[in-house]
C-alpha cells in the first residue's frame, strides 16, 4: 500500500475539492462540512444514512443561472432527474417548465400543484396510460417520438379536441459523456431521424390531423455534454428541416427544443458545460441561420436535468467496515448501488470525502464499495481518504441529486434513502426512508 503524506492544511477542503459542492458549503472546525448552513453530521444523526441531502438554495441559484443566461428561452427542468412535491415548487417558483417521461412523474407534479400546461410529455413508449392521463390533465405539449404514436394521440385527443405537439428528431450527432447516454445519434432507440426521412414522413402526417397543433421541433443530443459545438450543429440541422418544411407545407414552426444533456463536474478539475457561452453561441448560430434561411427566430427551449439538480445534492453514508484484501483497501458502507447504480451503469466516478471529523492528514487509496451482493457494487473506485478511516465513520458523496433517488432499486431490500433539505441552518424531511413495512406491504400473495 503506498501512502501519499500531505502537509495537515489539505485536512480542510480546499477551494478546489469544494467546487464541486454546492456554493453553501462551509467547513467551520476541519473535516465538520455544513452544507446550506446544517452539519453534515448532524443530518446523519437525525436521518440517519444513508441519506440526500439536497441544497434548496443551490437548487434554486441554478434554475436562476439558465432565466439569467437564457432570458428568451423557456427552460423545462427534467423531472426524471429527481422529483418530489417540494422540487416541483422551488422548481415552479423559480419560472420553469417541467419536463415527465410517465403518468407518475406527470401525477406527482400535478398533485403538487404544477400547472399541467407547463409540462412536457415524453417518452419513446408512451403507454396508453401516459396519454390518457397526459390528456386528461392538459399537457402543453405532447412529444412525438415514433409514427405510430400520431393515430394513437389523434384519436385519444378526439375529433373535437385539440392537443399541441412537438416532434423529437435524430439530428445525427454524437455527443455525451458515455455511449449509453448518447442519444443524438441514429443507432438508438429515442426520435425519428431527418436521414432517413422518417421525422419528414411523421411532421407530414401531423400536419395531415387537425386536432393537432406541431408547434416545433425537438432534439435532445445526451448527457453530461460539456462541449457547445455539438449543440450549435443540432441548431443548424434542425433550422435545415425547418426551412424545407416550410417550403414543402408552408409552414412556420414557432419554437425549437434543444433538450438539455449540459455536463457538470462529478470531481475536481472536471470540465462542466459554460451556460452563458453556450447560450451565446446557440443564440448567434440560430439567429444566423435562420436569417440565411429567411426564417424567423423561433423561440428557444431548453431541458436541462442534471446541471439543476445533480450538484444540489449529497449521498451520506456510514461505514460499516474496512477490509484489506489483494493489496486493496475496502472501505464498505451502508448504501452502494441500490441508491446509486452509476458507477455500475456507466463507470461514473465520484470524490468522497470523510465528514463529521477531522482525518488522518495521511491519506490512503481506498475504493468505497457498498453494501450490495455484486462485485460491481462500488461507490468510488481508487480515491483517497484519511488512513484512519473507520466503521462509524461518516462519507459523503457530492453530486449526488440527479439520477440517484430518481434511479434506486429494490434491490437486497435495504429500502430507498429519504432526501433532507437543508436551507438557512435548517433540516427538514422531503422523502422518508422506504421502510421494510412499505416493501412487506406490496407482497399480497402466499
Ligand atoms: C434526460 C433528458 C433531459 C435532461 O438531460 P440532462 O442530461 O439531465 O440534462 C432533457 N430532455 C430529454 C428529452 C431527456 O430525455
Amino acid at each position: 500500500m503506498t501512502t501519499v503524506h500531505e502537509p495537515a492544511v489539505l485536512a480542510t477542503a480546499s477551494a478546489e475539492v469544494l467546487s464541486v459542492w454546492p456554493a453553501s458549503t462551509a467547513e467551520p472546525r476541519p473535516g465538520d462540512l455544513t452544507v446550506g448552513g446544517v452539519a453534515l453530521a448532524e443530518i446523519a444523526g437525525r436521518f440517519d444514512t444513508p441519506v440526500y441531502v439536497l441544497d434548496e438554495s443551490e437548487v434554486r441559484r441554478r434554475c436562476q443561472n439558465y432565466r439569467d443566461a437564457f432570458p428568451e428561452a423557456e427552460i423545462h427542468y427534467a423531472a426524471k432527474a429527481f422529483l418530489c412535491r417540494a422540487m416541483a415548487h422551488w422548481v415552479e417558483e423559480e419560472g420553469l417548465g417541467l419536463d415527465v417521461c410517465s403518468a407518475g412523474e406527470l401525477e406527482l407534479a400535478v398533485a403538487a400543484g404544477f400547472p399541467p400546461d407547463k409540462i412536457v410529455l415524453h417518452g419513446n413508449a408512451k403507454t396508453p396510460h401516459d396519454l390518457k392521463k397526459a390528456l386528461s390533465y392538459g399537457v402543453g405539449r405532447i412529444v412525438i417520438d415514433s409514427p405510430s404514436e400520431i393515430a394513437r394521440i389523434a384519436a385519444a385527443v378526439g375529433p373535437d379536441g385539440h392537443q399541441k405537439v412537438m416532434v423529437r428528431v435524430v439530428p445525427g450527432i454524437s455527443a455525451g459523456g458515455h455511449e449509453k447516454i448518447r442519444t443524438g445519434t441514429e443507432d438508438q432507440k429515442f426520435g425519428l431521424s431527418i436521414s432517413d426521412g422518417y421525422a419528414q414522413h411523421a411532421i407530414a402526417r401531423i400536419l395531415d390531423q387537425p386536432q393537432l397543433e406541431l408547434t416545433g421541433l425537438h432534439c435532445h443530443l445526451g448527457s453530461q455534454i460539456t462541449d457547445v459545438k455539438p449543440y450549435l450543429s443540432a441548431v443548424r440541422r434542425m433550422v435545415g428541416l425547418m426551412a424545407r418544411l416550410r417550403e414543402q407545407h408552408g409552414v412556420v414552426l414557432e419554437e425549437l427544443d434543444l433538450g438539455g444533456g449540459h455536463g457538470v463536474a462529478y470531481r475536481p478539475g472536471e470540465q462542466t458545460m459554460d451556460l452563458t457561452r453556450l447560450a451565446r453561441k446557440v443564440r448567434a448560430e440560430l439567429t444566423e441561420a435562420c436569417a440565411a434561411a429567411g426564417l424567423t427566430v423561433p423561440r428557444l427551449i431548453i431541458e436541462p436535468g442534471r446541471a439543476i439538480a445533480g450538484p444540489a445534492g449529497i449521498a451520506l453514508y456510514r461505514v460499516v467496515s474496512v477490509k484489506h484484501t489483494g493489496g486493496h483497501t475496502f472501505v464498505a458502507v451502508d448504501g452502494g448501488m441500490s441508491d446509486n447504480p452509476r458507477p455500475a451503469l456507466y463507470g461514473v466516478r465520484y470524490a468522497p470525502r470523510l465528514v463529521g471529523r477531522r482525518g488522518s492528514t495521511t491519506l490512503a487509496p481506498v475504493t468505497v464499495v457498498g453494501r450490495h451482493c455484486e462485485a460491481g457494487d462500488v461507490v468510488a473506485a481508487d480515491v483517497q481518504l484519511p488512513d484512519d478511516v473507520g466503521a462509524g465513520d461518516l462519507i459523503a458523496v457530492p453530486v449526488a441529486g440527479a439520477y440517484h433517488l430518481s434511479m434506486a432499486s429494490g434491490y437486497n431490500l435495504v429500502g430507498r434513502p429519504p432526501v433532507a433539505a437543508v436551507r438557512d441552518g435548517r433540516a427538514r424531511l422531503l422523502v422518508r426512508r422506504e421502510s421494510l413495512e412499505d416493501i412487506r406491504s406490496r407482497d399480497v400473495g402466499l
